[in-house]
């Protein structure tokens, strides 16, 4: 029974984004490089030979990172997968463990967990910021959890439970002011997934802060698709001195520091961002704030054009949050599952026939071939949103 609405929808989709062609597609994200000193800092690094794990460009970008998000540190990294990997492993996350994350959300978020022989464990999220839910959290805690020497262990499978990744969705910040509150009267440590968050912020009593900052230790990612790029890289944000000097050095084959002699003292990995990464991560974290505006434009024609259709709502900036806007969504309200697909279904097909890329969120990590059988609570709210969400074209080239 399928209706007008997947034309409309795409009707109105095209007239922000403009036509889409088979050889000049409109892409959920691209990287933008206009106006920008990309080419500059790229062949410094190239006429310099400094294009590998050292150079002047990676202290810089690091520099710039801890600016702009107000860190005591930022350690650059090679992805942001690995960046999630080693913020686990600094806190002390080992193999057949337990790490509570969201069931909605990339699958970096739960392979970063694996990489370490762990095993995710999905609480599920709430509907307005599509981050794990304070309430479900404490329900999920008190339902399956003892203590055992002041450490807490999912009495079903007989595993600690040892830390608790919130993801910031689409750049929407996570309720981390509450989440960090549980996961200290239970004395777990609480870690962010900012990849899709740079830029974003939350307040915190009475000052805003930089998503991340709220747990130990928030991960970042500079893939191709993010609000910045470095073609492929991550960092580790973190207050915490200890835990950015560790980052470091096991990120650098953990590697005695000596002029010559090649001493390591545990396995460590290689992890770093190379320096013409970071030249064009400095090139681009330069452009963030016009980044920044292009997005919440953006984010208003949007919300704007789909304003007088009842049959969806368009995913908008969180109470108490600065957003930084890094992904458009709408969400479909059908209630009768079968149009709900079928209405979904035809929104995709009918804008991808035009060459525009509009995409579904991601199929849940519970669902997923490799956590079919990892623990969970219930997850009403992510089954329910899962084909819901639709995500729009959102390159800053659209509208700049
Ligand atoms: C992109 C992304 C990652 C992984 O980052 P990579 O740099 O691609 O490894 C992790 N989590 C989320 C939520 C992401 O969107």
């Amino acid at each position: 029974m399928i209706n007008h609405l997947p034309l409309k929808i795409v009707d109105i989709i095209e007239s922000i984004t403009g036509k889409g062609t088979a050889e000049n597609p409109i892409p959920l994200h691209e990287p933008d490089f206009t106006n920008s000193n990309a080419t500059e800092y790229l062949n410094n690094c190239i006429t310099s030979g400094w294009v590998s794990t050292a150079g002047e460009w990676v202290n810089k970008f690091e520099k710039e990172l801890a600016n702009l998000t107000k860190a005591k540190h930022a350690i650059v990294v090679s992805n942001g997968t690995v960046a999630l990997r080693l913020a686990l492993k600094l806190k002390g996350v080992k193999a057949n463990e337990e790490v509570i994350i969201p069931p909605l959300s990339f699958i970096a978020s739960a392979n970063a967990v694996s990489h370490l022989g762990a095993i995710p464990h999905f609480v599920d999220i709430e509907l307005d910021t599509l981050g794990i839910s304070p309430e479900a959290l404490i329900k999920r805690l008190d339902e399956c959890s003892v203590l055992k020497d002041g450490k807490v262990f999912n009495k079903n499978t007989n595993r600690k439970i040892s830390a608790i990744m919130a993801v910031h969705i689409f750049g929407h910040p996570s309720r981390v002011d509450e989440l960090r509150k549980i996961a200290s009267v239970w004395n777990i440590p609480l870690i962010e997934d900012c990849a899709e968050a740079l830029g974003s912020y939350r307040y915190d009593e009475n000052s805003i802060k930089h998503c991340g900052l709220f747990g130990e230790i928030g991960t970042l990612s500079f893939n191709g698709n993010k609000i910045i790029t470095t073609g492929g890289g991550g960092a580790l944000l973190t207050n915490n001195s200890d835990i950015a000097k560790k980052a470091r050095h096991l990120s650098t084959t953990a590697k005695k520091n000596h002029k010559w002699e090649f001493e390591h003292d545990e396995i460590g990995w290689n992890d770093r961002l190379p320096n013409i990464n970071a030249a064009l991560g400095v090139s681009q974290i330069e452009q963030l704030q016009k980044k920044l505006k292009t997005k919440y434009t953006l984010n208003q024609i949007y919300t704007k054009a789909f304003e007088n259709l009842e049959e969806l709502y368009t995913l908008n900036q969180p109470e108490l949050c600065k957003s930084n806007f890094w992904l458009n969504n709408i969400i479909l309200k059908e209630r009768n599952d079968s149009t709900l697909k079928e209405i979904r279904n035809k929104i995709l097909e009918l804008s991808h026939q035009k060459f525009i890329y509009t995409r579904p969120v991601w199929k849940l990590l519970s669902k997923q071939k490799p956590y079919i059988k990892s623990p969970k609570g219930d997850l009403t709210n992510s089954e329910f949103i899962e084909f819901r969400i639709i995500s729009l074209p959102s390159s800053t080239k659209i509208y700049s």
